[in-house]
């Protein structure tokens, strides 16, 4: 079975790697905080002592990262891991940096022979646990095809955006488009709440009208409507007001090099950024109702 160096095994590299332990594949795995390594190896991993020793006799590099200044450290650095890795070698990159970035190692990967790919990822902690993970990958063609059957043993929905950064190119679309309809759905249903709706009534009306969207659908942000979302659990868990702000910024560094026009999602940053230091920045983004809810 391929061997597969697996480097960063935070909330979500952690379930991740460990779902390739349990599709069979021999992994390799290492993270700079000695409890996030303990627990992989609790699951069943190996954990080693580097992320050279990791990649030792592996064919197959993945990386999770927090932001692109980790990813350039990694790979690209004097001594990166692209001048340890054999040719023919495949690295996936799914932590969620800037096209720029991607572009650059996959660049420098291309020149060694290296085979590279942008694989960020959509689900979350719940989704990188049940191997349910959507992958949005750039890549050529072929080395999309060669990653493929690995991400399956961790995601159910694996696209390919086209060329190298267009992985992070889609997700950071994604993402912009999610802080606006979670804004867009908070303040909604606040409006009919101060109208004397039933937040439930309301979500369940607009759920089935045009209004309908992914943040009414599975992640109501109002507390007591739908069990099972953050919103219920005190916005404890899920998706990180920080993280979204950070996927903001990149999506704002996306829109100045294309000189696209995103004044909705300008609005959207605005509102998360306040939320941010107000101090719910490691809340769930849900919280944004909050917001409205509580002026
Ligand atoms: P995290 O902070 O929990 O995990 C990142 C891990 O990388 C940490 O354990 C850290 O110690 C490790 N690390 C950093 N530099 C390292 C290095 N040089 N060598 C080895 N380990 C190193 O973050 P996360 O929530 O797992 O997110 C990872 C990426 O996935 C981010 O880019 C994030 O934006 C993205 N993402 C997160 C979610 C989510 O819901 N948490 C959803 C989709 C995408």
């Amino acid at each position: 079975m391929t061997k597969i160096a697996f480097i960063g095994l935070g909330n979500m590299g952690l379930p991740m790697a460990v779902n390739l332990v349990k599709a069979g594949y021999r992994v390799n795995g290492f993270d700079l905080i000695p409890a996030s390594l303990q627990s992989f190896v609790t699951a069943g991993g190996e954990g080693v002592s580097s992320a050279n020793e990791a990649v030792d006799g592996a064919e197959v590099v993945i990386s999770m990262l927090p932001a692109g200044k980790h990813v350039a450290e990694l790979y690209n650095s004097n001594d990166g891991l692209l001048a340890q890795l054999p040719k023919g070698c495949l690295v996936i990159d799914s932590s969620t940096i800037d096209a720029t970035t991607a572009r650059q190692v996959g660049e420098a990967a291309a020149k060694l022979g290296i085979d590279f790919i942008d694989a960020p990822v959509s689900g979350g902690v719940s989704g990188a646990t049940a191997g349910t993970l959507s992958f949005i990958v750039g890549g050529e063609v072929d080395c999309f095809a060669r990653a493929k059957p690995i991400l399956e043993a961790m995601g159910k929905n694996i696209f390919h955006a086209g060329s190298v950064g267009s992985g992070q190119i889609a997700k950071t679309c994604n993402n912009m488009l999610l802080s606006v309809l979670m804004t867009g759905t908070a303040e909604a249903l606040q409006m009919g709440i101060e109208n004397g709706l039933d937040p439930k009534i309301l979500s369940d009306i607009m759920v089935k009208s045009s209004g309908r969207n992914w943040a009414l659908e599975v992640y109501n942000p109002v507390p007591g409507v739908m069990p099972g979302a953050p919103a219920c659990n005190d916005y404890q868990g899920g998706f990180m007001v920080d993280l979204m702000n950070k996927d903001l910024g990149l999506a704002f560094g996306v829109a100045q090099e294309s000189d696209s026009k995103v004044p909705m999602g300008e609005q959207a940053a605005a509102l998360f950024k306040r939320h941010a230091e107000a101090g719910n920045g490691r809340r769930d983004f849900s919280s944004i109702f909050q917001y409205y809810n509580k002026g």
